[in-house]
């Protein structure tokens, strides 16, 4: 299968590529995203054919769907990876939470948040295309949490890449911090700087596009890639947990095979509902997305009011960090899907130039058929956080949180939901004890304590185990100096 461009072909750029290609350089024509070019049919025959199959040969066949170009033997090796996150015979459990409302758990793996999901296979495919082809990346990481642990951890002694993280000192929580600075292994480098997530992601974007720091690293015979969400090696993994969670249901006697369902997800760069909204071209039974945000609410206005307008917007900190963002790039792709490349272009060259775009009322009602949304804010979904534990005897984190309002407004209550949960309580732990007890300011480990208490759960020996492992990349510097610090770890 080849890869096609959202934006259409500006004679510079191939006009298709493959997946190896794609991967190795995600930006396409006029600053587009590749996609692929036709999306394979699966239908309901597919979905019988898996209802009793393991997540691996469920992920194994609707992969050989995309007839790829990676040997048979790498994906097997990547997929064996979902062998270690906590149960080896489903590393996504779908869990019933209240009537009609089921939440798949996508926290399972090494780091805790649901970027395990991609990143752990993604980092062997990347690893081996680079080998076969006997080439060397520096793969570049700016991260507000959790793409760093995760990206590190994939990477961690993989041949022929290296991984430079770049994180906020300060900006982070102490897991996160600590599941990145405790990694100890040559090809990984892991730099805090004095700024904040922008500074460490505007210097990333400085070096991918700085011809001084590309020709140093050509010296050293080292190429250019990032780990970031755009990337469709990422989104290919995406997709397999929808279709594995609707069979879940099936399995769980919640719904009957062919019954629609709602998929309802914590968005921020829009790759987890991208994935979703593939499965439902490819044939899953949907209903409609429900994506869900946090007061960083540009997806709820386009959704709604078909306009994505940044003019007037700030990012701001909120309790769900990892959806702080209003640049939402995986937008684009189902912008391609539902209007094509001429229009996609159009209007993501207005979000550049006016920093706004509006679609028409036409192209809104086509949206909205697919899509709703709704957010809520951290009292909100710290309110949601009490009532769920207090009712219904279920923990759950901030980001996964916000899915419980726009349940709540926007789904028929007669069709069931499901909620995609992406993080585990242990990465953000002072906002949920502050939730559960009204406890304020507590640093990670007091938290992870008093939740345990209060709700009877183990901390998981991985993350307890962090706050005694050894501190090996302790580099704090000012964002002036990264360029040489890299230079210098190469
Ligand atoms: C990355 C992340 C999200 C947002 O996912 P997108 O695919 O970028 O929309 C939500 N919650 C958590 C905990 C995350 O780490």
């Amino acid at each position: 299968m080849n890869f096609i461009q959202t934006r259409g072909y500006d004679e510079n750029r191939p006009k298709m590529v493959t997946f190896s290609e794609a991967i190795l350089s995600p930006i396409a024509s006029f600053g587009g995203l590749y996609v692929p070019e036709k999306l394979p049919e699966l239908g309901e025959a597919f979905l019988i054919k898996h209802l009793h199959s393991s997540y691996k040969t469920l992920a194994f066949d609707m992969l050989s769907r995309f007839e790829i170009d990676i040997d048979k033997a790498v994906i097997e090796e990547a997929l064996a990876l979902y062998d270690d996150f906590d149960d080896k015979n489903n590393p996504v459990p779908v869990v019933k939470v209240r009537e009609n409302l089921y939440v798949s758990e996508l926290y399972h793996g090494p780091t805790r948040a649901f970027k395990d999901m991609a990143l752990q296979p993604f980092g062997i495919v990347l690893s081996s295309i680079a080998q076969k082809r006997n080439e060397n990346y520096l793969i570049l990481a700016a991260t507000s949490g959790d793409t760093g642990p995760a990206a590190l951890e994939t990477f961690k002694n993989r041949a022929n890449v290296q991984v430079a993280c770049l994180y906020p000192d300060g900006g982070t929580s102490d897991v996160q911090r600590l599941q990145m600075v405790t990694e100890d292994a040559k090809n990984l480098k892991v730099i805090g700087i004095h700024g904040v997530f922008d500074d460490a992601q505007n210097a990333l974007k400085r070096l991918l596009a700085s011809s001084e720091f590309n020709a140093a690293l050509r010296e050293k015979n080292i190429s250019l890639s990032a780990a970031n969400s755009v990337n469709f090696g990422r989104i290919i993994f995406q997709i397999i947990y929808h279709i594995h969670s609707y069979l879940e249901l099936v399995r769980q006697n919640a719904v009957s095979m062919g019954e629609k369902v709602y998929l309802n997800v914590p968005s921020g760069n829009f790759g987890n509902a991208l994935g979703g909204y593939y499965a439902w071209k490819m044939g899953l039974p949907v209903e409609k997305i429900i994506i869900s945000s946090n007061e960083n609410n540009v997806l709820t206005r386009l959704i709604r009011d078909g306009k994505y307008d940044l003019r007037t917007m700030k990012v701001v900190n909120t309790t769900s960090p990892a959806m702080d963002i209003l640049k939402s790039s995986n937008v684009e792709r189902v912008l391609f899907d539902l209007f094509g490349a001429v229009r996609t272009k159009e209007l993501m060259e207005d979000l550049e130039s006016k920093n706004a775009y509006e679609l028409t009322s036409s192209e809104l009602a086509t949206l909205r058929e697919c899509f709703d949304a709704d957010f809520c804010n951290g009292d909100e979904g710290k309110a949601y956080i009490k009532e769920t534990f207090e009712n219904n005897a279920y923990l759950m984190d901030p980001h996964t949180a916000t899915c419980f309002k726009s349940f709540e407004t926007c789904s028929n209550p007669e069709i069931k939901t499901i909620i995609y949960s992406t993080a585990e309580w242990t990465k953000f732990s002072p906002v949920i004890a502050n939730a559960l007890t009204g406890e304020k300011d507590a640093q990670d480990i007091v938290a992870l304590e008093s939740i345990s208490k209060t709700a009877s759960l183990e901390i998981p020996a991985m993350v307890k185990g962090l706050f005694s492992k050894k501190i090996v990349q302790g580099s704090v510097i000012q964002k002036e100096d990264i360029e040489k610090e890299i230079l210098k770890f190469l």
